[in-house]
């Protein structure tokens, strides 16, 4: 076994093969034929199902999972396809618990929800694993549409307009397509490289054509794309990260959460990657939850959330917190860091406790103070949009966008985590992709 010291504490190699192998297997594998079938009879085929208008992409849960009980599978997965193109990944990524099935039913009744988001995977899976792509293009009708952004707000707004006759053009920053599907999202959630698979399946549609490589705002403008496309789709995603302030007495001691686990997504030897004996994550959403998740999961010892309010306003779900807490991370909650000390590679993080005001709800430090030990130290306090703000008008920091996914300038769509309206879901990104490719269909066919 080598182990490629970075620091003392922070190494790589902790675990055995057969270890990683374990740790980062799917985390919630496909149903059997026979469980899809039982779990399927538990549906009551509700009549204004609550599930329906509980997904954002307005999938027909009820109609997909009848057509699984009557053993239909590639119906179902195209009654799923048909509102969101991306159903593989979502049956995967989805909370599901906070959407679908918290409104199902089942689980107002009894607390157990009809296991949709398994179901979804089971019906996308059966046509997926046999690369059977059920659409067409429409005849092509010689306009040209240029997306930004392979992310699921872009793939899908692509593959809605290839499929009304356009000839879409992606320009892509990344060398790989997929956006966070293939950087972002935890490992155990996407295995067996499902992010690509899903993008070469897509792309089966024909009539989309990716530029890998090039990225608006330093290759090519805005205004230069409007004199060669019909339309524009912006899904680019949020590309910045915020940072924490914090006294220190080096500028090196806290990592990103998010460039930590694209690094994971892309290494192909886990144990090549470095991590930390004693690992702190600073933050309350998804992406704190995987950070500390897959820092256990890489071999850490010890794994320690720290998050400034109570574990019922973190964004991360009751679901989330509890597989994290399910694997041995701690979550400390209402504390916040004050200042990091390094010496001999170990951080020591000063922290203050906190509590909101009754009056006016904010957020007070109080004189209680405590510190912790920490090999290596995570931050994930959210992304942020620094994009493109000079180009169109926009709210809360973001592309302000009108209901159908217009922008502030003409021709221009935008969809996904980049706009006002984003919800920083994958389900969500995809939903405003295809709205925004029949937006922009709606408006080339008045003309
Ligand atoms: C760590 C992490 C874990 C997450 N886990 C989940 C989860 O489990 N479930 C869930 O529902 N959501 C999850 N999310 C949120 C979800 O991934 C996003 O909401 C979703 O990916 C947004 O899609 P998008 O297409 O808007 O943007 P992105 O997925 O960010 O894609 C944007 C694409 O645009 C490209 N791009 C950016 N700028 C330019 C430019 N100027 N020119 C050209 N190309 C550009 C980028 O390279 C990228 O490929 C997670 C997010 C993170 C950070
Ligand atoms: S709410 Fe639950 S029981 Fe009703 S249709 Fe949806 S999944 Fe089936």
């Amino acid at each position: 076994m080598s182990n490629t010291k970075l620091s003392p504490g922070i190494v790589s190699s902790r675990l055995s093969k057969e270890e990683y192998s374990n740790n980062f297997s799917d985390a919630y594998p496909g149903f059997t034929d026979y469980e899809a079938k039982v779990e399927a009879d538990r549906c009551y085929f509700c009549y204004d199902a609550p599930c329906i208008s509980a997904c954002p992409t307005e999938i027909n849960i009820p109609l997909f999972i009848r057509q699984i009980s009557t053993e239909m599978e590639e119906e179902a997965a195209k009654t799923i396809f048909d509102q969101n193109i991306l159903g593989g990944m979502c049956a995967r990524v989805c909370p599901t618990e906070t959407l679908c099935e918290e409104a199902c039913v089942r689980e107002a009744a009894e607390g157990k929800p009809v296991k949709i988001g398994r179901l979804q995977r089971y019906a996308t899976d059966s046509i997926m694993s046999q690369n059977i792509h059920p659409y067409i293009r429409n005849e092509n009708n010689g306009k040209k549409i240029a997306v930004i952004g392979s992310g699921p707000a872009g793939l899908a707004c692509s593959h809605r307009l290839s499929m009304l006759g356009y000839d879409v053009e992606i320009f892509e920053s990344k060398s790989k397509a997929g956006g966070l599907n293939e950087y972002g999202i935890a490992t155990y959630k996407s295995v067996d490289n499902f992010a690509a698979k899903e993008v070469d399946w897509l792309l089966k549609i024909g009539g989309i054509k990716i530029n890998h490589n090039k990225t608006l705002g330093v290759d090519f403008s805005i205004d230069e794309l409007r004199k060669s496309y019909d339309a524009i789709f912006i899904g680019c995603g949020l590309q910045d990260t915020n940072k924490i302030s914090i006294d220190s007495n080096t500028d090196q001691s806290i990592e990103d959460a998010v460039d930590f686990i694209a690094d994971l997504r892309q290494i192909n030897d886990f144990s090549s990657l470095p991590i930390g004996r004693n690992v702190v994550v600073i933050g309350g959403g998804m992406t704190a939850i995987d950070a500390a998740v897959q820092s256990q999961l890489l071999g850490a010892e010890k794994v320690t959330i720290i998050y400034r309010r109570n574990l019922e306003n973190m964004s991360a779900s009751k679901k989330e917190q509890n597989n994290a807490t399910s694997k041995g991370v701690k979550i400390i909650t209402n504390a916040i860091p004050t200042s990091i000390n390094k010496q001999n590679g170990v951080h020591k993080l000063s922290l203050s406790y906190t509590e909101v005001e009754k009056q006016s709800g904010k957020l007070k430090e109080l004189d209680q103070k405590f510190s912790i030990e920490a090999d290596q130290i995570f931050c994930a306090i959210g992304q942020k949009f620094n994009n493109l703000l000079d180009v169109f008008k926009s709210n809360k920091g973001k592309i302000m966008i009108d209901e159908s996914c217009k922008t502030s300038v003409e021709n221009v769509w935008a969809g996904g985590d980049c706009v006002d309206q984003g919800e920083d879901l994958t389900v969500t990104a995809v939903a405003q992709g295809r709205d925004a490719a029949e937006a922009i269909h709606k408006s080339i066919i008045s003309k």
